[in-house]
């Protein structure tokens, strides 16, 4: 295993030799929003362990029986609620900021929702600040963490992808139980075991997703297809299966591994992080027959 980390961007655990090692399989997972490294400048009007809510905790750690199959996995360092890597770069939240904006900046409904690149809200509708964020502020969480995060990706997909021809990346997160009044466009809404997303079948051959369904299914969870998740810029930006990259977003329901209040591992995490472990090799079963 080989080992990076970039200070508050992230952490990347690579199989030996990876990707030319006899056993890498041409599976790359990511997870954006497990950091927990919360930098000093950060500087929000929320109790830590509210802000807390906002992370998908554990995650990285329960895809951790991936890498002994031959799989690498990028971790964020930092949190989600400091700058959210599955956002674009351009989504700022003008009532963010302590002065306009230099450029014009697009109409998004992940603003809309408080939940741009830099959040202004939590799910609950808690405002994240009692103060404005300079554009410095903006542009260093763009540079230390967003860009490293991206770079590092694209850096993983595109050497499994020298190497095999083609790769399939999962991108892992986690979902409440129930949704908050500002998460979707659907407050309050009971969702199922897991969600997978791959934009309607645009970032990902329907294939894969199919066979990760399937799987999950026969394994007893209820799962979802594109609804209320379908994958954002993570996936958009990582999925071309015209050029045989296929990109799927995964969000797993958090009350099947953890308390959703005090985010500890619950009853369930030892059973959920086997049937991951047992998913990867399925896949990468799957993935060595699509070569
Ligand atoms: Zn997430």
């Amino acid at each position: 295993m080989r080992s990076h980390t970039q200070p508050l961007s992230y952490r990347l655990i690579v199989p030996n030799g990876y990707p030319e090692s006899p056993d890498a399989l041409p599976l790359v997972l990511d997870s954006p929003h497990s950091g927990t490294d919360y930098p000093p400048d950060f500087a929000p009007a929320v109790a830590h362990g509210v802000l807390r809510t906002a992370e998908d905790t554990w995650v990285a750690d329960l895809w951790d029986g991936a890498l002994e199959q031959g799989v690498p996995m990028l971790a964020a360092r930092f949190p989600r609620s400091y700058i959210d890597a599955n956002r674009a770069c351009e989504e700022i939240d003008p009532q963010l900021l302590d002065q306009p904006w230099p450029t014009p900046l697009p109409d998004s409904a992940k603003v809309r929702l408080g939940k741009g690149l830099i959040w202004r809200m939590l799910d609950d509708g808690t405002p994240l600040y009692d103060r404005k964020l300079s554009h410095e502020e903006v542009h260093h969480r763009i540079q230390a963490c967003w860009q490293p995060y991206h770079r590092a990706l694209d850096e993983l997909l595109s050497a499994a992808q020298a190497r095999f021809g083609k790769v399939w990346h999962i991108n892992c997160h986690s979902m409440p139980s129930v949704a908050g009044a500002y998460a979707t466009d659907k407050p309050g809404l009971v969702h199922p075991d897991f969600v997978l997303g791959d934009r309607d079948g645009s970032t990902s051959d329907p294939a894969f997703r199919e066979m990760v369904a399937q799987w999950l299914r026969a394994r007893g969870y209820e799962v979802g297809v594109n609804d209320p998740y379908k994958g954002v810029e993570i996936v958009r930006r990582a999925g071309n299966p015209a050029a045989g990259r296929h990109s799927l977003q995964l969000e797993i329901n958090r009350k099947l591994y953890m308390d959703e209040t005090t985010l500890r591992p619950n009853e369930g995490y030892a059973r959920l992080r086997e049937d991951l472990r047992l998913l990867v090799a399925a896949i990468g079963q799957w993935t060595r027959e699509q070569l």
